[in-house]
């Protein structure tokens, strides 16, 4: 059984805030606060440059790929730490490309994060062998699958949407047809059950300041199918995923295993924060928390459609067919957000007129799905959100 009560308590969430941003970016774990403060005085402070090997700091990005691979049914040694998302999907790509060298198509959708088809087109570019990136409509991903395709490179959970993919049969899909698979699990990790071994996944990516509360910047993973460990080629061959990074080679040779995914010095203080942030998913059952989660926003779908009709559902109904989020439209979308923001109800907006909400059972309840509601109700209802502050844009939405 998991306790959401015991869980809540973990969290730092201010006063006064209801906070349906944790798929954006995840509270801060209170303990993080108490380890972050250790790796600084007591590690790096006193240990100094020791600190690589008598507090482990060498082999951190290890450790910690261990436990997030717990929660995406990844076996041991198989998921690193290290670098952005962004830089994780470039690794994965070109990996992926260079295990299917006779295709040129790599197939993702317009649901897709805009980073990951960013970094396929700069990567396809760089590569210069006639490869191109075909985007189609998610409901069309599957019938795009054929054997032009070396590579599908989708996103499990749409950002805008929470539309979600079936994972596991995309993968036999695109293995049927000769396709490798790169899965970003950015929004599904810590939201959903995610079994990469089950699915066939051959590789993963995802981030881990979104649903795991690791922190604005904290690293992401990649993970590695058991399959492809000996011979995924890391086409950012830095030293720390060489095979002697202490040797000093002037050649590189890949590192065994996944340590090859590695690539420069670890953020050795942003993972003393997430590694503390995991310790909340030590004591929660995932199927627990996706039972809560699709409570959680069915209620605030029912409550919003009841009570503010002039919003329209921008998800999918099914919340077996969701991730951990609900979309609404509007075309005021995002000033609406921005009173909502001003009384304590924080969620996001997503250009054109999508405002996005997050559910986290580990510190969210029924309680804020309806205090959200009441406040996104009285915005409307009083045309709130009609003023010239609300409609200035942040660089930051
Ligand atoms: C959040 C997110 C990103 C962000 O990438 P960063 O390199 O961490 O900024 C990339 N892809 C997807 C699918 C995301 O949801």
């Amino acid at each position: 059984m998991t306790d959401f009560t015991k869980t809540r308590t973990l969290f730092h969430l201010p006063e006064g805030i209801i906070y349906l941003d944790g798929n954006s970016l995840g509270p801060l774990p209170i303990s993080a606060q108490a380890r972050v403060a250790r790796m600084m005085g007591a590690e790096w402070g006193e240990q100094l440059i020791k600190g690589w090997n008598s507090a482990r700091w060498f082999t951190q990005p290890r450790r910690v790929g261990d436990r997030i691979g717990r929660l995406i049914g990844a076996q041991e040694g198989t998921v690193v730490m290290g670098d952005t998302l962004s830089i994780k999907v470039y690794q994965a790509l070109a990996a992926a490309l260079a295990l299917n060298p006779d295709r040129r198509v790599v197939l993702s959708d317009n649901g897709n994060f805009p980073s990951d088809l960013y970094i396929a087109q700069g990567l396809l570019k760089a590569l210069d062998r006639e490869l191109e990136l075909r985007i189609v409509d998610p409901e069309d991903v599957e019938t795009a699958i054929d054997e032009s395709v070396a590579v599908l490179m989708v996103t499990e959970v749409d950002y805008r949407t929470g539309r979600l993919h079936d994972m596991k049969a995309l993968t036999a899909r695109a293995h049927a047809a000769g396709a490798i698979t790169v899965w970003d699990l950015a929004h599904s990790t810590g939201a959903i059950p995610v079994d990469v071994a089950a699915a066939g996944a051959d590789f993963a990516v995802g981030c881990t300041y979104k649903y795991l509360n690791g922190g604005p910047g904290a690293p992401a993973f990649i993970y590695v199918a058991p399959k492809h460990l000996e011979t995924a080629q890391p086409a950012l061959s830095g030293w720390m995923g060489h095979a002697a990074p202490f040797a000093f080679d002037l050649e590189y040779r890949p590192g065994s295993g996944i340590d090859r995914m590695r690539c420069g010095t670890p953020p050795v203080i942003a993972l003393a924060a997430l590694e503390a942030a995991l310790d909340a998913w030590d004591a929660v059952d995932m199927a627990a928390v996706r039972a809560r989660s699709i409570e959680l926003c069915d209620l605030f779908i029912s409550a919003v459609e009841k009570r503010c009709p002039d919003l329209v559902l921008n998800s999918p109904r099914d919340g077996n067919k969701r991730g951990s989020q609900v979309s609404f439209r509007h075309p005021e979308g995002y000033a609406i957000m921005q009173a909502l923001i001003a009384q304590g109800v924080i969620g996001d907006f997503r250009a054109p007129d999508s405002m996005r909400f997050g559910f986290t059972p580990l510190y969210i309840g029924d309680s804020e799905v309806r205090g959200a509601v009441d406040v996104l109700e009285h915005i409307l209802t009083n045309r709130l959100w009609d003023l010239p502050e609300y409609r200035r844009k942040a660089a930051v939405t």
